[in-house]
């Protein structure tokens, strides 16, 4: 309680800046509202793709991949397109190790998933350890970590990478996507707590929906009873 108290006092007396334009006050913390409003959410996309949150020029259901190969996953919940001033925080998370990026990257992902079904855990998608040592974190397992305090939800660390890939181009993609399913697995230690249970896959940016679908399979296939995205970006197609 104390600490509670010592702690907005502090935030009154040295208010933390706009991460973006780097005006500070009290009234607000790490974005000022001008800023908020120009952040490009996807919620103001005229159409999406119900399944893949894919922007879209029409008023489709789904996209032409999600029509033609529905994910195993059942829908996303995702805050923004991917371009700028998004990507910069994320970069300056992600590759410059600035939490408080994160952290407010991972307030404003809980805000657009309140509303979202709430799912039993949420489950970061896994890096591979080499890569986790290298950046020092796995930036999907403290935004799960960030988000699940925010709406009290567990975080579970179900899946692993245990493959490292060091490039993956030159090859076909279906070699690709069979690189990439085969270096995913369940922790066996989580293998019973995800039983029948409801999942949010939380991801920090998606691109071609291949790990997302990949993950997802995996997780239902171990007896997850369903599997939702909730994801900061979404990458337009192009
Ligand atoms: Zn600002
Ligand atoms: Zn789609």
């Amino acid at each position: 309680m104390l600490r509670l108290t010592l702690t907005n006092l502090l935030n009154h007396l040295l208010p933390a800046p706009c991460l973006m334009c780097g005006l500070a006050s009290a009234d607000f913390q790490l974005l000022c509202p001008e800023c908020d409003a120009a952040l490009p959410r996807l919620n103001r996309e005229p159409f999406l793709c119900r399944c893949c949150a894919l922007p879209l020029t029409s008023d489709a259901a789904l996209c032409g991949k999600c029509l033609q190969k529905p994910p195993a996953f059942r829908q996303s919940s995702i805050a923004f397109r991917y371009e700028h001033p998004l990507d910069h925080l994320i970069h300056q998370f992600k590759y410059r190790r600035q939490l408080s990026s994160g952290k407010l990257l991972a307030r404003l992902l809980a805000e657009t998933c309140r509303h979202s079904e709430r799912p039993d855990f949420l489950v970061p998608v896994p890096i591979h350890w080499r890569k986790r040592w290298q950046r020092g974190f796995n930036q999907s397992e403290l935004m799960a970590y960030w988000v699940g305090k925010h709406l009290e939800i567990p975080v579970l660390s179900a899946c692993r990478q245990e493959h490292y890939h060091h490039s993956q181009k030159g090859l076909s993609r279906a070699q690709r996507l069979k690189n990439l399913r085969q270096s995913f697995s369940i922790k066996p230690a989580n293998s019973l707590t995800i039983q029948a249970a409801k999942i949010a896959l939380i991801d920090d940016v998606v691109t071609t929906t291949a790990t997302a679908r990949t993950l997802s399979e995996l997780l239902l296939k171990a007896g997850a009873k369903q599997v939702d995205i909730w994801a900061l970006a979404r990458t337009p197609d192009h």
